[in-house]
């Protein structure tokens, strides 16, 4: 069988990409690695989704993959490993080894948290580091953490975990600190998070779960240990993109580069929609809305290749 449309991804993109590839009656397939993406490391509730004043990733992700439900669309919880484009058909192969054709491709899988490639990451993760603060903050129950990174979502992970742990570290390497002024209040009103910038995370250390890191203080060129039970990592985002190198081409972020107007990538039939793409602001209400632009774009090149 060969689908109208097979969207990667199910986070906000992808989600309302699929809700309106059913509504325009698209014979389509959605293929996610797990359901809500970035939201679901969302530490603090989502205040700027319109129709929420107030709400939490877990639970808007949630009503999200419950409508879709509601839509006529297959779905198969899978990580795509390679596309690929052979005599004008896209092959869509998956880690769980089915294969997957289809007409036309959205590629809306969004970014994963960027590694801090320090020695001792690799070995604790699970035992001590952690990509997602909304997730792992409840296990660190009166216990010294360390947030690494000072922008938003660092300022936000400390926040969440001055929920349940003891003390908190924010690291940050420059001099200066990046989070907004309304977030950096909150931080202070905790009473319970200290800030160190100039701060250059050289190790992660412990036994069999992480007992402390080593940081370099740029200020007085000497390190310095923090004895620290948790490493939180809140260093930005990277495009998950490794499925569809060629296809496409990448800006100096690795994301997609698409025409703004329509999705297009330089690959015909091929469209990428969210935080994957070189869309400048990365935000659930955008990267909706990208998905649902791209699928009327869909709409428009499979009517002219006289495939409707
Ligand atoms: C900590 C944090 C806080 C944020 N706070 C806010 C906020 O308050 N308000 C706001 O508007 N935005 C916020 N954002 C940004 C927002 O979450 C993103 O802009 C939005 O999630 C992008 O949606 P997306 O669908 O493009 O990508 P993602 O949310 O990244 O979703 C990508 C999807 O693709 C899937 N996927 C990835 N690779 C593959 C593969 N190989 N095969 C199959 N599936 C795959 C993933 O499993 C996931 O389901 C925040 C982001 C972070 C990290």
């Amino acid at each position: 069988m060969v689908y109208d449309l097979i969207v990667v991804g199910g986070g906000p993109a992808g989600i309302t990409a699929g809700i309106y590839a059913a509504r325009q009656k698209l014979n389509a397939l959605l293929i996610t690695k797990n359901f809500g993406g970035q939201m679901a490391r969302k530490a603090v509730a989502i205040e700027n989704y319109p129709g929420f004043e107030k709400i939490s990733g877990l639970e808007l992700i949630q009503k999200f993959k419950s409508h879709l439900k509601k839509q006529k669309i297959d779905i198969e919880e899978a990580t795509v490993s390679k596309i690929k484009k052979i005599g004008g058909i896209f092959s869509v192969s998956t880690g769980n080894k089915k294969q997957f054709k289809s007409k036309t491709v959205i590629i809306s899988s969004g970014s994963d948290p960027r590694p801090l490639e320090v020695p001792g990451e690799k070995k604790f993760i699970g035992k001590g580091v952690s990509y997602c603060t909304a997730c792992d903050a409840p296990f660190y129950v009166g216990k010294d953490v360390a947030v690494i990174g000072g922008g938003n979502a660092g300022f936000e992970a400390a926040i969440a975990l001055s929920s349940w742990s003891k003390k908190i570290y924010i690291l940050e390497h420059n001099s200066k600190i990046r989070a907004d002024e309304i977030i950096q209040e909150k931080v202070k009103a905790t009473g319970k998070i200290e800030i160190i910038t100039d701060a250059v995370l050289k190790k992660i250390q412990g036994e069999n779960f992480v007992n402390s890191l080593i940081y370099q203080d740029n200020k007085l060129k000497k390190n310095k240990t923090l004895k620290i039970e948790g490493v939180f990592v809140e260093i930005g985002s990277q495009p998950a993109t490794s499925f569809v190198k060629g296809l496409v081409d990448f800006n100096e972020k690795d994301e997609i580069v698409v025409n703004p107007k329509t999705g297009e990538t330089k690959t015909k039939g091929l469209f990428a929609a969210g935080d994957v793409s070189d869309i400048i602001y990365k935000q659930i209400v955008i990267a909706a809305g990208e998905g649902a632009k791209t699928v009327f774009s869909i709409s428009n090149y499979l009517q002219k290749n006289g495939w409707d």
